[in-house]
């Protein structure tokens, strides 16, 4: 029998923790804020929108919305941005990517103060992550899946880990991350020659391809630690993972489930992020 990974379980242990240090910095006279910064009305969007101010605001965090419409020019959303950039009462923004394809995201990735980019958007953070330098903002579907592994007390030293999927969003962050914390990594994509024997040499295996069901049963060792990151619509229209749960749990010694694993696990930490953001604001003051 397999240990079901479940995100709210990990969600409300860190929930707990955060709405602590909220009352603790608002006895300081720091109020945590977060601006979410939307362009346009992608469903995507809006669906991960509501999931994060509905956490902000049971954790104790202002979740402020700066919601600009789907045509704006290149100039009006940088001012826009710039704004809420310099903006004091802002502790963290999160800007949802990739913008509309007229606009250019690499002025505004440069742009975002490194303390303020709660979800590894700027080059500062990035390099952070790859460095081992905890100090920064990783991704925080990336981190998502350390504080899983970490809530089921799974230590990746000195483990066979590999990553399915290299983005720059997910798996390379990820695998940085988790070689910071001593594993043996094996980053595979799609050029990776005899996947499934490469999987199959993998203690813990993280899933993260964008590809429904495509880990199988063939694929996975006994005892192994299974972390699905993928979100997936199968052959019924139901939202899916890139692990074949249905043949693979029984193998598995943890494994996350799709939904209510890892995905329920990041808004967390993007609040986690916003509170050590003002923080480190409190400690300056
Ligand atoms: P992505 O940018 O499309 O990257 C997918 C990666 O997987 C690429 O590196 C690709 O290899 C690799 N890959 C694809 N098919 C493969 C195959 N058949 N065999 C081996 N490798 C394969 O996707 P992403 O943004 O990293 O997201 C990955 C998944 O996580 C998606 O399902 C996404 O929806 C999900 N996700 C979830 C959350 C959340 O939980 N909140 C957040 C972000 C993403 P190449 O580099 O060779 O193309």
């Amino acid at each position: 029998m397999s240990v079901l990974m479940k995100g709210a379980d990990v969600a409300n242990a860190m929930k707990e923790v955060l709405i602590k240090k909220v009352e603790c910095l608002k006895e300081k006279g720091v109020h945590p804020c977060l601006t979410i910064v939307r362009v346009g009305e992608r469903p995507d969007d809006l669906a991960y929108e509501r999931g994060a101010k509905k956490r902000m605001e049971t954790i104790g965090i202002e979740c402020r919305i700066l919601e600009l419409p789907q045509e704006i020019e290149q100039e009006d959303f940088e001012e826009e941005f710039r704004k809420v950039n310099d903006d004091p009462c802002v502790h963290g923004i999160l800007l949802f990517l990739p913008l509309p394809k007229h606009l250019d995201e690499e002025p505004i990735k440069a742009m975002i103060h490194p303390e303020k980019d709660m979800d590894c958007m700027c080059p500062v953070n990035m390099a952070k992550v790859f460095a081992g330098d905890e100090s920064g903002y990783a991704p925080c579907t990336a981190e998502a899946v350390v504080e899983m592994l970490d809530y089921y007390g799974i230590d990746p030293k000195g483990k066979n880990v590999t990553v399915v999927g290299r983005s720059m969003v997910v798996g390379k962050p990820l695998a940085m991350m988790l070689l910071k914390k001593n594993a043996t990594i094996t980053v595979c994509h799609t050029r990776t020659v005899n996947l499934a024997e490469v999987c199959r040499r993998a203690e813990i295996l993280v899933a993260a391809a964008g590809k429904a069901k495509m880990i199988t049963s063939d694929m996975v060792s006994e005892g192994t630690v299974i972390a699905d990151v993928g979100i997936n619509v199968d052959e019924d229209g139901n939202m899916c993972g890139d692990v074949d749960f249905e043949t693979v749990e029984s193998k598995a010694s943890y494994i996350s489930p799709v939904p209510r694993g890892v995905g329920s696990i990041t808004t967390s930490v993007l609040a986690k992020h916003v509170v050590r953001a003002a923080e480190a604001v409190a400690e300056r003051k």
